[in-house]
């Protein structure tokens, strides 16, 4: 039986993989969308490639380098953020959302309208939006599924136990390339420095996300929605090797660890076979040659981002949609050369002091925090 698939940026780090996974089992999918930004050219490839319906770029600019790729196809070229929503809203069996930041949200929601089951790696679109999301899960149906990997971790140590009977919920988190340095030398950490992680190979954002800690911070609350144990059963803990990629602890004292390779394909996998598996061809855990796992306490006096999005959701409301507004553009500011590594959590710490709004109650009101919060992290970096 094939199943029908949409990826929802099909052309960044999490899409790539996702299309490595399909291409093992290819007779078991049919790829309705594959989406990009602005990649119109390598979007094509894909797209005749995994023989797609519809190809979009969201850059409507971009539409007639699409059109011109994909000529003498039967594919659609289509461009824009409404033609973006409108193949997410197409009945698929399941849905990867891989787009990064609050981009995606639009079409996450269109996706989770149409009730199918979606694999969420586009953690911003769940910290922007929290309840809104997961009330519009409940409401169509929808099955949502972590690809990120301390979630997709949890979510099977969960499989089977009782949510109520848990103790703790531990995110590990790598503390990224910059754990053991100085202030001074965090001052003065480059873009190029930021964005060479020691495990993982990523995106530019998530990476430089992973660097300030802030990315532990999104997954924080991530996990809040996720798995509603309450903020105060959910911790963090270094763990430099990111062999194991979270734990739940249960009232009678036995940790469930979930352990693998730091490849997104094992997560993304246990997604697209869920409740199956499948093969991943990543090398198995080799435990005597990785030799020693550590665990440290985060430093929130160098790392801040953790402190603050911890802060953000407790505060509840426009809070954590504003931290990760103001982050995105404090994150693509560092990332252009305009501000320092040290200013990201600045911004986001000043962004969120001047209080953007009150608690969104739909999608337009949580897109209208997010454009309200992003000027006036703008506003802020100007200042600087
Ligand atoms: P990436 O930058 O490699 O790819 C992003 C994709 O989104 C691309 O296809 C790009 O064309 C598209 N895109 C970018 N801006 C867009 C916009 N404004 N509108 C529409 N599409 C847009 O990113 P990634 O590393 O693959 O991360 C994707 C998401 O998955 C992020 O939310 C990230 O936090 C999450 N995630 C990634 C990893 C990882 O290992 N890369 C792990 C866990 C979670
Ligand atoms: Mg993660």
């Amino acid at each position: 039986m094939t199943r029908s698939i949409t990826i929802l940026g099909a052309t960044g780090s999490v899409g790539a993989s996702t299309l490595d996974l399909i291409r093992r089992e290819r007779d078991k999918w049919q790829v309705a969308a594959l989406t990009a930004h602005q990649s119109a050219a390598e979007l094509a490839k894909l797209a005749i490639e995994f023989d797609a319906q519809v190809a979009v770029v969201s850059d409507e600019t971009c539409l007639p380098e699409l059109r011109e790729a994909l000529s003498g196809t039967s594919i659609e070229a289509a461009s824009g953020k409404q033609a973006l929503c409108d193949a997410a809203s197409r009945k698929v069996d399941m849905t990867v959302a891989a787009i990064v930041g609050c981009a995606g949200l639009a079409p996450v929601m269109a996706a989770i309208e149409q009730g199918g089951t979606i694999a969420l790696a586009n953690k911003e679109a769940l910290v922007s939006a929290g309840d809104v999301m997961t009330a519009a899960v409940a409401k169509h149906g929808a099955t949502l599924l972590p690809v990120d990997s301390e979630h997709n971790a949890i979510f099977q140590c969960l499989s089977g136990n009782d949510i109520d009977e848990v103790r703790w919920i531990t995110l590990t988190a790598s503390g990224g390339p910059f754990r053991e340095w100085t202030q001074a030398q965090l001052d003065a950490a480059t873009p190029k420095q930021a964005v060479a992680h020691p495990n993982w190979d990523m995106g530019a954002k998530i990476s430089v996300d992973s660097a300030t800690m802030m990315n532990k911070g999104l997954e924080f609350i991530e996990a809040h929605h996720l798995f509603p144990v309450g903020l105060d059963r959910l911790r963090i803990v270094v763990h430099p090797q990111s062999v194991i990629h979270s734990m739940v602890e249960y009232r009678d004292g036995s940790t469930l660890a979930q352990l693998g390779p730091s490849d997104m394909k094992v997560p993304i996998a246990s997604c697209l076979a869920w409740p199956k598996r499948m093969e991943t061809g990543c090398a198995p855990l080799d435990l005597p040659a990785i030799g020693n796992l550590s665990f440290f306490a985060p430093n929130e006096a160098l790392f801040p981002a953790t402190k603050l999005a911890r802060d953000a959701v407790h505060a509840g409301g426009a809070a954590p949609a504003t931290l990760n507004a103001a982050n995105e553009v404090a994150v693509a500011a560092f990332l252009a050369g305009q501000i320092g590594f040290t200013q990201i959590a600045a911004i986001v710490a000043e962004t969120l002091e001047s209080g953007i709004g009150t608690a969104p109650a739909s999608l337009e009101e949580v897109l209208a925090v997010d454009i309200a919060a992003r000027q006036r992290a703008k506003t802020i970096l100007e200042t600087l």
